[in-house]
């Protein structure tokens, strides 16, 4: 990375002042890529510190960590992670379907591109620390509920009554935004998808899985997953099927991590599968469950309004299957910022940063819901699944998800500026 000045300047757009609402993995990461684009962001979360769940686990792609080089940010996940290289796949009689490598060619070596996997609570850990040590403000406790637009800038109003002045609004807060319903009021609200994903930690786990290896595991009801990470500890999600009440009545809140236990007990009971031993050999407090949701079809229709834009999964949160929402929320904050450092204006910065971004994302959202479809098919599609998973592991294409993981963000090249509307 070069070019990346100090803070105090204003960018190319004439911002200088950026609230970013959210402190979670697309905030952090928006607010250093704006830091070194000169500008002065100031992140507010809506947590105490450290109220992070721990359970959860993800993994980080090839082109989340080139977004984080791309402003010199990589290091301290790097530090916190540890690469999962292979992936290998077993049905629900227990039967390995086969395995692949996952991420880069292992040309530069045998962690070359691959993916990093680490606690969630971790990586936000890791990226706020990197921010602050950036001289980027964090405050917690502070959760937007509203804003005011006076001429020239944007003051955000805190649940507790305080305001915030800036000139821009960055809304990294997550599925559930409040940013996205400012901008767009009557845009369809995230999607319920049917399933949960319930995520634990165990140290004494029957089985491990061999060292960077992702087992997944199609289950009949529900698919599952684990892995073991250096320290010996082994960590699972279960993604089961929620009752269709059509209300988020089996929401996380709504149930007890007990509860979420035997449900995901219950949902691999019947697999030949280590899925059930793992879960039961997970104490309660190790337990986190999610509900799944996503934004779209349709996709926001748009991503900005005067000065308040939206990055990360309140712009295009999608299912977890693909596992790619924390790596494109890397990529948009980057994008966001080399936008506004290099483009004459609000309007055409947030206009190129969503050109730069929409259909990547869109194609995401798309692709991890026809994953979360094909997770746990009926009969039919099982007998078929096991079939053609095989042949596609030992013929099909090598990388399949090339578009997703080979992308780079050139920090340096500067950002052309979007056609003027209505130009051919
Ligand atoms: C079970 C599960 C597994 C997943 N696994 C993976 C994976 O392996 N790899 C991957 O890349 N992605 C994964 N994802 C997706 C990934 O977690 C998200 O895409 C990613 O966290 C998006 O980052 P974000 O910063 O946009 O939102 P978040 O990480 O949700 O952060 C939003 C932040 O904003 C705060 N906030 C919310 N409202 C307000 C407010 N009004 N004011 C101020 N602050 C507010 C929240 O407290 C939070 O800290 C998974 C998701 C789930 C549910």
């Amino acid at each position: 990375m070069s070019g990346a000045g100090g803070a105090g300047g204003a960018g190319g757009a004439g911002v200088r002042r950026v609230l970013v609402a959210g402190g979670g993995i697309a905030g952090p990461v928006t607010a250093m890529a704006l830091r070194a684009a000169g500008l002065e962001p100031v992140v507010y979360e809506a947590y105490p510190a450290g109220a992070d769940r721990v359970g959860a686990f993800l993994t980080v792609f090839a082109n989340g960590m080139d977004a984080l080089r791309a402003i010199g940010a990589d290091g301290p996940v790097v530090a916190a992670s540890f690469p999962t290289d292979r992936v290998e796949f077993f049905t629900g009689t227990g039967r390995r379907l086969g395995g692949k490598r996952i991420g880069g060619d292992g040309a530069h070596g045998p962690e070359d591109g691959a993916p990093r996997t680490l606690r969630r609570a971790d990586l936000y850990r890791a990226l706020r620390d990197e921010a602050a040590r950036r001289g980027v403000r964090i405050e917690y406790g502070r959760r937007l509920t509203a804003v005011r637009t006076p001429p020239g800038g944007v003051v955000a109003v805190f649940e507790d009554g305080t305001e915030a002045e800036g000139d821009l609004l960055v809304g990294a807060d997550g599925v559930h935004s409040v940013t996205r319903t400012l901008i767009a009021p009557t845009a369809r609200r995230p999607r319920r998808l049917g399933t949960a994903t319930v995520c634990g930690h165990t140290r004494a786990a029957p089985v491990t899985a061999p060292p960077g290896t992702f087992r997944m595991l199609y289950g009949g009801r529900a698919f599952a997953a684990y892995l073991t990470a250096p320290d010996g500890e082994t960590w699972w999600f279960v993604n089961l099927p929620l009752p269709r009440s059509g209300r988020d009545g089996d929401g996380p809140a709504a149930r007890s991590p007990a509860r979420w236990r035997e449900a995901a007990i219950a949902s691999v009971a019947g697999d030949r599968t280590p899925a059930a031993d793992l879960v039961r050999a997970t104490a309660e407090e190790d337990v986190v469950a999610f509900t799944a949701h996503d934004l779209g079809p349709p996709p926001l229709p748009r991503w900005s309004a005067g000065p308040l834009v939206v990055v990360g999964d309140a712009a295009h949160a999608a299912s977890p299957n693909a596992g790619h929402g924390a790596s494109m929320a890397m990529e948009d904050g980057v994008q966001l910022a080399r936008c506004l450092r290099d483009l004459p204006d609000v309007p055409r910065a947030l206009a190129a940063y969503e050109r730069l971004r929409r259909e990547r994302v869109t194609r995401l959202v798309e692709t991890s819901a026809a994953m979360s479809r094909r997770a746990t098919p009926g009969p039919v599609g099982r007998v078929l699944r096991d079939l053609a998973l095989p042949l596609l592991l030992r013929h099909g294409p090598r990388n399949a998800s090339a578009w997703l993981t080979d992308h780079h963000i050139d920090w340096d090249a500067p950002v052309d500026a979007p056609a003027p509307s209505g130009a051919a």
